[in-house]
């Protein structure tokens, strides 16, 4: 055991070294690596083949200038990247995030993440990540139009259909992905694949939309089977008022929940009748404003400033869903002394280390966030298959392949934390049913 552990060890220490100031790409790659110890020990070939030195390290990493001409005329200068960090298993995949905190290490905790959820997803996708630190919030359309073009004019020269595909993220939805289509398609001329999350009139995909939320959902309702119990007469709290926040209140409430606290960097509100998801969509996705205005129409709603107050709400399911390490520790014991029985993350990372520990500790059912919001990926997979073949299914068709996929997911995750010892943590389960994939393709394509 302990040669075993001493490769996971050096492995990080590599990590580190190689990758100073770095914290969340430390932070991830270690979560996945402690995960990984018992694959080790009962699979030595992986160490002799250095799967770990090599899944560790991404295969591209693209760093580029964004510039750009704001409505007055003013020159404006970002930083666009793209981590293309493991095609074993397909093209590059994994979206784009514009938001003032991006920098490397933020891409590559995602890149890294995205290798094993698009490996759990089960479809034919490797891993990558890419953004800017540009900030979409108070600029105008044309503002963000232009942004995005000069953007894609550098992208263009390392994405392609069958290379790389990148999709959104925080700060990219559909009106940014539009932007970006056409000045691929101006700067290319080939009208493809090679986004996904486009409009539905030119090759989206019906679900995409909503695959994010409503697979967490989905991911979380096997979770709750486990333990014997549903969705119905729940009180849920969601963080975060985007576009995974959105559609995960929506399918919760169709399954007989009740979300009682929705979030926004700026603070949360709080309704033990219920959130209004109505109103939570005309301030976010058409207004663009702060989720404050919402106590405005519903006067038995609270608002509080502060975004990390939302998890001393009182609830029965929490599904974080802003942002990285955005419930801690304090706020998992409260979760808990609440009452809280299962927490699926809707985000990337939103629960610290210490914060996950709590919840395993406690019983509390925990879905991480690399299968429990896979479905967004998955339902992208399902976007290049429907313009691969030139064709679009219903939306029926789509969210009954995500529903099948968020379910065989858990079933893996589920699977693989039995087999290697520890029954139920589907944090070392996601873990390791997704690399267990990786590293045999790594294994079976050579030293590359
Ligand atoms: P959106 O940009 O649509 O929404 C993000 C939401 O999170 C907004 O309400 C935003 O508030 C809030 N938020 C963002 N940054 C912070 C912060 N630093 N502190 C507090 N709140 C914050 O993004 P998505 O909904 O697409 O993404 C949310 C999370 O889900 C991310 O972690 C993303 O990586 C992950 N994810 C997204 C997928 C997708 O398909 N979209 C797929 C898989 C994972 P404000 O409006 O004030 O900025």
């Amino acid at each position: 055991m302990a040669m075993q552990a001493g490769y996971v060890e050096r492995a990080l220490e590599t990590v580190r070294k190689r990758n100073p100031g770095e914290a969340e790409f430390h932070q991830a790659v270690l979560e996945v690596l402690e995960s990984l110890k018992p694959v080790f020990k009962k699979h030595p070939e992986f160490e002799e083949a250095g799967i770990l030195e090599r899944i560790v390290e991404p295969e591209r990493q693209i760093i580029f200038r964004v510039p750009w001409q704001d409505d007055k005329g003013g020159v404006r200068v970002n930083r666009g990247f793209r981590v293309q960090f493991n095609s074993a298993l397909g093209p590059y995949k994994g979206g784009l995030r514009f938001h003032p905190s991006v920098y490397l290490g933020i891409i590559k905790f995602l890149g890294f993440e995205q290798i094993f959820k698009n490996s759990l997803t089960g479809l034919m996708m490797g891993g990558g990540k890419g953004g800017s630190d540009f900030d979409p919030k108070g600029k105008s359309d044309s503002e963000v139009m232009r942004f995005c073009q000069s953007f894609m004019t550098e992208l263009q020269r390392h994405i392609g259909a069958d290379t790389d595909v990148p999709a959104g993220d925080i700060g990219v939805g559909g009106r940014e992905v539009g932007y970006m289509f056409g000045q691929w398609k101006k700067l290319t001329g080939l009208f493809n694949g090679i986004l996904t999350g486009k409009g539905l009139d030119f090759g989206g995909s019906l679900v995409r939309t909503e695959a994010t939320g409503y697979g967490c959902v989905y991911f979380c309702e096997e979770m709750l089977k486990d333990r014997k119990t549903s969705f119905a007469g729940k009180s849920v709290v969601i963080s975060g008022s985007g576009n995974v926040a959105i559609y995960a209140h929506q399918k919760a409430t169709q399954l007989g929940a009740k979300v009682v606290a929705m979030s926004d960097s700026g603070g949360f509100v709080h309704d033990v009748h219920g959130i209004n998801l109505d109103t939570i969509k005309q301030i976010k996705e058409v207004e663009r404003k702060r989720i404050k205005e919402y106590v405005k129409a519903h006067k038995s709603a609270q608002y509080t400033e502060g975004c990390a107050g939302i998890w001393n709400v009182e609830c029965d399911v929490a599904l974080p869903s802003a942002t990285q390490n955005e419930l801690d520790e304090d706020a998992a014991k409260t979760l808990v002394k609440n009452g809280c029985i299962a927490v699926a993350e809707g985000a990337n990372m939103p629960c610290t280390p210490e914060a996950v520990k709590v919840f395993l500790e406690n019983n509390v059912s925990f879905g991480p966030g690399k299968a429990a919001n896979a479905g967004g990926v998955a339902t992208s997979g399902l976007e290049m298959a429907q313009n691969s073949q030139r064709l679009a299914w219903s939306f029926e068709e789509v969210d009954e392949k995500l529903h099948r996929i968020m379910v065989d997911i858990h079933h893996s995750a589920k699977a693989a934390s039995e087999e290697y010892g520890t029954p139920g943590n589907l944090v070392n389960g996601a873990n390791i049913a997704g690399f267990m994939k990786v590293a045999r393709a790594m294994m079976a394509q050579g030293i590359v």
